[in-house]
C-alpha cells in the first residue's frame, strides 16, 4: 500500500468518459504542489472497478507543520485578513467561475474517485459553485454593530477572523465538503489547512489549481492528503490552529473534540452522523412521497449523513406505500457511475461495502424481513442492491445505528403523537422528512421533531442560504447560511470613553 518511489507531481489521466486531464499528486502548500517530506505515497482506487487510479503523496505531521507555517504567515504577515473584504469576495467569485468552467472534469474526477453516479456528481459541482458564489457575496457583508450605551461611551463590535483553521473532510461529498469548509473561512479572512479523506483526495487537488488560477495569495489555502490517525490527529491537536471544522463519524468527532480541548481549546464545528426519520402521513401525495423516500435513502448510494434511513408510514397507507416503494427501489439503476442513466453508483470503499453488508446480515439475524435487495451486486466494484427492511422493532441495531448505505427500515405508525416519539427516539438529530398535504400538521410536526433540518414534501434538498447541522450527537455548529460565517469569526467589543 505504501510506496516511496518517486512520484511525478502530476500524472496524465484519461477518465472513463474520454476526458483527459493532468491530476496533481502533491500536497498543495503555498500555492505549489510539493512532495511530502518523507516521500511516501498512497494508492487511490476506483470503487467501481477496484483498479488503481493513481498514487498521491501522503502527508505526515511534519507536512502539517509546514502547511500550518504557510497559513500562519499568510494570516499574520500579509494583508489577507485586514484588506477590504470585497477583494476576498472577488477571488471567491473568480473561483466559482473556474469551478463552472471545469465542471465536467471535476464531476468526472469525483465520480471516478468516490464511485458516485456522474449525474449526481454534476449536481454536486453545481452546488459547489453556488456555495462559493454565495460566500463571495457575504465577504463584504460580515460586520459588527454599533452598540448604544449612552453618551459617555462609544461602543461597537467587530467580527474578526479566527486565524488558521484546520479542516478535515470525509469521502462522501469530497468536493462539496471542500467548498463548505473553505468558502466561509476564506470569505471572512481566515487561512486554511485542509485534509481530504484518504479514499478521495483527487478532486480537491485538482481544485487547488483553480484556487491558484483564481488569484488567491500563497498560503491562504493548503491541502494535505493523508490519513486520519496521522494528519487528521496532527491538525486536531496543533497548537497554532485556532479552529477545527470536521465532517465525518460521531466516533471520530469525539476524538477530535478531545484533541482540540487538550491542545489549545481550539474552536470546533462538527458535522456528524445521523439516523434521520422520513415520515409519510396518510394525507400525503403518495407518488411524490415515494419519490422523496427513494431520494432520501438511495441518493449518493445512501452515503449521506442526513439520509432518510428510518421510514415511518401511517398505517392506513402503509401497504400501498410499501408496494410502490419496493417497485421503485427495484427500478433504481445501480452500476457504472459513468452511465448517465445510473442513479446509484458504487459504495466508496471495501471498508464501506463490508460495513453495509454486515448490517444487512445483522438485520436478517435480528429477524427483520428483507422486502427487496439485501446483497451485493457482482464481485467487482462495491455495488449493493437498494435494500428495504420491514417488520422491524425499534430496538434493532438496523433501526438505531447509522449504516451509511442503501439500506432502510420501514415501520407503521398510528398517529402524530406516536410518530413524533418514534422519530425522536435517537441519539442523533441531523434531519427529518415529513410528507403531508396538511400545512398545520407540517408546521406542528416540524417544530416537535428534534433535528437540525426538517424537510417538508422534499428531502436531501440543500440551499447555500439555508443552515445545515445537527442536534444531539449529530454535531455542533452550522454550515451554510449566515450561520457558517459566524463559525469563522469571533466578536471583539470596543468600548471608548468620551471625554
Ligand atoms: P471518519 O469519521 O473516521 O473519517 C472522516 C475523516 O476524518 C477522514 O478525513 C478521516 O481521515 C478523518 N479522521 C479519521 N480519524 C481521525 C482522527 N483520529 N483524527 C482526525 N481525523 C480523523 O469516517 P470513516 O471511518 O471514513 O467512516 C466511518 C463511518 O463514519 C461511516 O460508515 C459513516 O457512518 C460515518 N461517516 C459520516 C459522514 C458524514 O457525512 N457525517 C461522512 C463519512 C463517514
Amino acid at each position: 500500500f505504501y510506496s516511496t518511489n518517486k512520484l511525478p507531481l502530476s500524472v496524465p489521466i484519461t477518465l472513463p468518459n474520454g476526458i483527459k486531464y493532468d491530476q496533481p499528486t502533491g500536497l498543495f502548500i503555498n500555492n505549489e504542489f510539493v512532495p511530502s517530506r518523507q516521500g511516501k505515497t498512497f494508492e487511490v482506487i476506483s470503487p467501481s472497478t477496484e483498479e488503481e487510479i493513481t498514487h498521491v503523496y501522503e502527508a505526515r505531521e511534519d507536512d502539517v507543520n509546514i502547511a500550518v507555517e504557510a497559513a500562519t504567515h499568510a494570516f499574520e504577515n500579509t494583508d489577507w485578513a485586514t484588506q477590504d473584504p470585497a477583494i476576498r469576495g472577488k477571488l471567491l467569485y473568480n473561483l466559482a467561475e473556474l469551478v463552472e468552467e471545469h465542471q465536467d472534469v471535476l464531476a468526472s474526477i469525483e465520480s471516478l474517485d468516490n464511485g458516485k453516479a456522474l449525474q449526481l456528481a454534476k449536481g454536486d459541482v453545481g452546488l459547489v459553485a453556488a456555495y462559493i458564489r454565495s460566500c463571495a457575496g457575504w465577504a463584504d457583508k460580515v460586520y459588527g454593530k454599533l452598540i448604544e450605551t449612552g453618551s459617555t461611551h462609544f461602543s461597537y463590535s467587530r467580527r474578526e477572523p479566527l486565524g488558521v483553521c484546520g479542516q478535515i473532510i470525509p469521502w462522501n461529498f469530497p468536493l462539496l465538503m471542500w467548498s463548505w469548509k473553505i468558502a466561509p473561512a476564506l470569505a471572512t479572512g481566515n487561512t486554511c489547512v485542509l485534509k481530504t479523506a484518504e479514499s478521495t483526495p483527487l478532486s480537491a487537488l485538482y481544485a487547488s489549481k483553480l484556487v491558484k488560477e483564481a488569484g488567491f495569495p500563497r498560503g491562504v489555502l493548503n491541502i494535505v492528503s493523508g490519513f486520519g490517525g496521522t494528519v487528521g490527529a496532527a491538525i486536531a491537536s496543533h497548537p497554532k490552529i485556532k479552529k477545527v471544522a470536521f465532517t465525518g463519524s460521531t466516533r471520530t468527532g469525539r476524538t477530535i473534540m478531545k484533541a482540540a480541548a487538550e491542545s489549545n481549546l481550539k474552536k470546533i464545528t462538527l458535522e456528524l452522523g445521523g439516523k434521520s426519520p422520513n415520515i409519510v402521513f396518510a394525507d400525503a401525495d403518495i407518488n411524490k412521497a415515494v419519490q422523496n423516500i427513494i431520494l432520501g435513502i438511495y441518493y449518493n448510494s445512501g452515503e449521506v449523513c442526513c439520509a432518510g434511513s428510518r421510514i415511518y408510514v401511517q398505517e392506513s397507507i402503509y401497504d400501498k406505500v410499501l408496494e410502490a416503494f419496493k417497485t421503485q427501489a427495484e427500478a433504481v439503476k445501480v452500476g457504472d457511475p459513468f452511465d448517465l442513466e445510473t442513479f446509484q453508483g458504487a459504495q466508496t470503499s471495501q471498508q464501506q461495502l463490508d460495513k453495509i453488508l454486515s448490517y444487512i446480515d445483522i438485520g436478517k439475524e435480528e429477524g427483520a424481513k428483507v422486502v427487496t435487495g439485501g446483497s451485493r451486486i457482482g464481485d467487482k466494484g462495491y455495488f449493493i442492491k437498494p435494500t428495504i427492511f420491514a417488520d422491524v422493532k425499534e430496538d434493532m441495531r438496523i433501526v438505531k445505528e447509522e449504516i451509511f448505505g442503501p439500506v432502510v427500515t420501514i415501520t407503521k405508525f398510528k398517529d402524530v403523537d406516536e410518530v413524533i416519539k418514534l422519530a425522536n427516539d435517537s441519539e442523533y438529530g441531523l434531519a427529518a422528512g415529513i410528507h403531508t398535504s396538511d400545512i398545520n400538521k407540517a408546521i406542528d410536526v416540524s417544530h416537535k421533531i428534534k433535528a437540525g433540518t426538517v424537510w417538508v414534501n422534499t428531502y436531501n434538498d440543500f440551499h447555500s442560504q439555508v443552515p445545515f447541522g445537527g442536534f444531539g450527537q449529530s454535531g455542533i455548529g452550522r454550515e451554510m447560511g449566515a450561520e457558517a460565517l459566524d463559525n469563522y469569526t469571533q466578536i471583539k467589543a470596543v468600548r471608548i470613553k468620551i471625554y
